[in-house]
């Protein structure tokens, strides 16, 4: 299986980069805040409790975030492999996850950081605000503490996985198209 986590801050741009990826690699997209979203749309439960989190800003709690991922990856059972996008977002979350991928012996093959400055992923989440109709968009308090938490709780993250030699950073600054190229670029040299 090809297991890649992409890693990058609030508006790096994951979701449109997922998007290439699967259809060049044929890879089942697992975006925990895409599956939160349509919970919040849906009215569940699940949805009702993330919705409190999101709009501030903070991380829907560990444990409601990890039982989900499990029973959404236990769903795709003929999955040549995933693109997880927006998960692990912590330390926690990302021990949880190799636990359980070499429980359905499988694991992480590459985590790849899009990296993008600070000042430029304002501007895009500022733009992005005008389009996406998301309520953690909208507001500038609750884009610059989806800044701090990335920085307290989701950069350990890359540690974790270089730890592992498996972190590969991409220059996340450029047409999509030359970004998707360099990621294609660094998945065919695995
Ligand atoms: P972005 O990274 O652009 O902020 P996402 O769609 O990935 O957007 O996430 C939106 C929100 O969903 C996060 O701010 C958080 O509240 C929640 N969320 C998504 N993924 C996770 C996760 N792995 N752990 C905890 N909360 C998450």
């Amino acid at each position: 299986m090809l297991n890649i986590v992409l890693f990058g801050p609030p508006g790096a741009g994951k979701g449109t980069q997922s998007e290439r990826l699967i259809a060049r690699y044929n890879l089942v997209h697992l975006s925990t805040g895409d599956i939160f979203r349509a919970n919040i749309k849906g009215e569940t439960e699940l949805g009702l409790l993330a919705k409190s989190y999101m709009d501030q800003g903070n991380l829907v709690p560990d444990e409601v975030t990890i039982n989900m991922l499990k029973s959404e990856v236990l769903k795709q059972e003929n999955a040549k492999g995933f693109i997880f996008d927006g998960f692990p977002r912590t330390n926690a979350q990302a021990q949880a996850l190799d636990t359980f991928l070499a429980s359905i012996n499988t694991e992480i093959t590459r985590m790849i950081g899009l990296e993008v400055a600070e000042n430029e992923l304002r501007e895009r989440l500022k733009k992005r605000a005008e389009v996406s109709g998301r309520p953690d968009d909208a507001n500038p308090d609750v884009i610059q503490n989806r800044i701090n938490v990335y920085k307290n709780e989701t950069a350990p993250v890359k540690d974790y996985y270089q730890k592992q030699e498996k972190y590969i950073a991409v220059d996340g600054i450029g047409s999509i198209d030359d970004i998707s190229d360099r990621l294609f670029a660094a998945i065919d040299h695995i």
